[in-house]
């Protein structure tokens, strides 16, 4: 059992809600049920790993077929924290128009 929040797996049973097994997180203090789904989405390990790859030189593409990471997500990603990537951020580097139309028609035409 690890805590959604923090994912430690330092929890204690905290008791029953609505039937099911509660637990409580000892380090956040987080309170939680069994069934309890932490990610919609991807984690922020794997943002982060993509983002690295990215600002390494690798193609949205390429960090797609590794990560199995949709590639508009990781654009998202990329202009989200595109100013907190001080070293390796260049303002080019974020994809103009005309490359994100040709990445959805690459992805149109993969079937
Ligand atoms: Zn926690």
């Amino acid at each position: 059992m690890q805590c959604p929040e923090c994912q430690s797996t330092h929890v204690n049973k905290n008791g029953h809600k609505k039937g099911k097994q509660n637990y409580i997180c000892v380090g956040c203090g987080r309170q939680f049920i069994d069934c309890y789904q932490p990610h919609k989405g991807y984690s922020e390990e794997v943002k982060r790993e993509c983002l690295k790859m990215y600002v390494n030189g690798m193609g949205f593409r390429a960090i797609e077929r590794i990560k199995g990471v949709h590639h508009t997500s990781i654009i998202n990603w990329v202009k989200q924290v595109g100013e907190l990537l001080p070293d390796a951020y260049e303002p080019d580097t974020i994809p103009r128009v005309g490359e994100l139309d040709e990445l959805e028609t690459f992805v149109g035409q993969k079937k």
